[in-house]
Order: C-alpha cells, then sequence, then structure tokens
C-alpha cells in the first residue's frame, strides 16, 4: 500500500510529445485502478486448449481454475456459438487477437486505411458483442511500413480518437500490443503505448504487456507494468522461449508485482507453445503462475 501512495503522490501530466522516443515519468499513470486489490485471472487462447469446439475448450478451462477464453480475429459468425460455450461457467471472453491487418491502418493509401479502420470497428462491434475486454491491434508488423515512427505516431493520433471513440461506444477498447524488434520497428515496450494512450487520453484506447516481448524489450517487468498504469487492460503468457510459463526459467513474479501494484483487474492469458502434452501441462502452468503470484508481494 506504501508504494501506491507513493505513486499517487508521483502523479505527472500527459507524456512527453515525441511520444515514441522518450516518454512518461516514472509512475504516472499508475494506481488508476485505485485501491482495488489486483487479481490473476487465468485465460488462455483458444487454440492453445485441446478440444473438439470451443465449448469443451471453455469447460477444460474451467476444470483447470481459468476465468477467461480469448479468441482469434474478429469472429462475427461464431457470436452465439461462444455465447453459448461460456453459458452457465465461470470463465468469462477475454480479448480478441485481432492483429494489425496488413498494416493498412497506417497506410498512405487512404483507401486501405479506411478498409483497415472499419475492419477493426466492426471487430470493436463484435468485441462489445461477446463482453470482451478488447480488440489487440498492432499498427505494422516489420515489413509492413516504410515510415518512421514519428510519422505513424501522427497517422495513429489521426486516426484513433475516432477508433476510441467507437470503442467506448461499444463498451470495449483497443489494446496496442508492444512487440520486440524481431516483430516490429514500431512500439517496442510499454511505457511508448502507454505515450499514446496518455496523449490520447481516451478509455476506448488501451494497452497491453506480452511477457514473451517484455523479456526481450522491457529492463523490468515490474516498472514496465507500472509505466503502463492504468491503460493495461490484458496480459500475454510465454516463457522466454515462448512455451508455457514454468517450461523454462522465465521468471513472472516481477511482472506480478507490477500488476499488483497497479491494481490489474482483467485477463492474464496464454499465448504461447507447449513442451509434452498440454492436458497434462496446461494445469502444471496454471498452479506454477499461481505459485509466482503468490511470491509477488508488495
Ligand atoms: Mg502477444
Amino acid at each position: 500500500m506504501k508504494r501506491r501512495a507513493f505513486l499517487k503522490s508521483s502523479m505527472v501530466g500527459a507524456a512527453a510529445l515525441g511520444a515514441v522516443g522518450e516518454v512518461a515519468q516514472f509512475g504516472s499513470n499508475a494506481a488508476a485502478e485505485g485501491d482495488k486489490e489486483a487479481v490473476l485471472k487465468l485465460c488462455s487462447q483458444e487454440g492453445r486448449i485441446p478440444g473438439k469446439d470451443c465449448r469443451e475448450k471453455v469447460l477444460k478451462l474451467e476444470e483447470w481454475g481459468a476465468v477467461g477464453i480469448e479468441i482469434g480475429g474478429a469472429p462475427g459468425t461464431r457470436v452465439q456459438e461462444i455465447k453459448d460455450a461460456l453459458k452457465g461457467t465461470r470463465v468469462k471472453m477475454g480479448a480478441l487477437c485481432w492483429g494489425s491487418h496488413n498494416g493498412d491502418l497506417v497506410s498512405t493509401d487512404l483507401e486501405k486505411r479506411k478498409r483497415g479502420i472499419d475492419d477493426l470497428k466492426q471487430a470493436l462491434e463484435v468485441a462489445g458483442e461477446l463482453e470482451s475486454t478488447g480488440v489487440i491491434f498492432v499498427p505494422c508488423f516489420n515489413g509492413q511500413s516504410n515510415l518512421k515512427p514519428d510519422e505513424l505516431d501522427k497517422i495513429l493520433w489521426d486516426i484513433l480518437p475516432e477508433v476510441g471513440d467507437h470503442a467506448q461506444k461499444c463498451k470495449s477498447r483497443v489494446l496496442l500490443e508492444p512487440l520486440n524488434k524481431g516483430e516490429t520497428f514500431y512500439i517496442n515496450r510499454l511505457e511508448q503505448a502507454a505515450a499514446i494512450c496518455e496523449k490520447l487520453n481516451n478509455p476506448g484506447l488501451c494497452l497491453m504487456g506480452d511477457f514473451y516481448h517484455m523479456s526481450r524489450e522491457e529492463k523490468s517487468d515490474t516498472d514496465a507494468f507500472v509505466r503502463g498504469g492504468k491503460w493495461v487492460h490484458h496480459v500475454h503468457l510465454a516463457s522466454w522461449r515462448r512455451v508455457l510459463p514454468g517450461q523454462d526459467d522465465r521468471k513472472f513474479v516481477d511482472g506480478f508485482r507490477g500488476l499488483k501494484q497497479i491494481g490489474y483487474q482483467d485477463f492474464c492469458s496464454l499465448e504461447c507453445g507447449c513442451d509434452g502434452d498440454p492436458e497434462v501441462e496446461i494445469p502444471k502452468s496454471f498452479r506454477f503462475l499461481e505459485q509466482q503470484w503468490r511470491e509477488a508481494t508488495i
């Protein structure tokens, strides 16, 4: 609690402009969830879970102690199927893993850009219908844009306010996902995404953290989540080798400490491969994560 008090007292104003360069002072966004105690809500991408259909996967997740499922793309044609799969269980809809739409939203071709924006808006409508925590969005992967980061910033500032308003209308949000430099030259760390969120200051525009990318780009998992602060609304879980947490020596305690400091309330979702039999290894990984969460004292 002391820590939280410190963070509150160190609140500063909006992040520096030229966002994707040097940003927000330590703790600027923290503690926005108020004094709510953080919770570990285990979740998984649908494809990671064995099972013949979505219902079977949801039941398995529930049995293994998870409370969320993340679905790929914009599953507009699957809304009823997914609602039926969740019915009567504790499992809720996590994020929709949507991606970059080939970088169209930051394309200099305005037709392409419009198509990308329209499709993201549609994904947000599906997210709203499913009560999803948000739609994961990557502006561009490597090779999808020739623009420089500051040029890409300007496009985001231009297009995202309208998308964020739409997200709010749908009762969902866009989730910017920072990736390691092997996957994108643009937005590699949480503080860079947070600077964009700070500047736009729209509750429909938030961010997420992925432990796999963070292990390559962040100096401190704790500081990364604290800098992400109130904008952090989803987490991806994977080990250093991008297999299940606990299958190599990647630790989660420091990151979980950061999530506790910001009073994190959303899902932590498996996005990874698996060494061995998933029926055995996934429950084991969930127990490992619960142990890491207990060890993350603040
Ligand atoms: Mg990810």
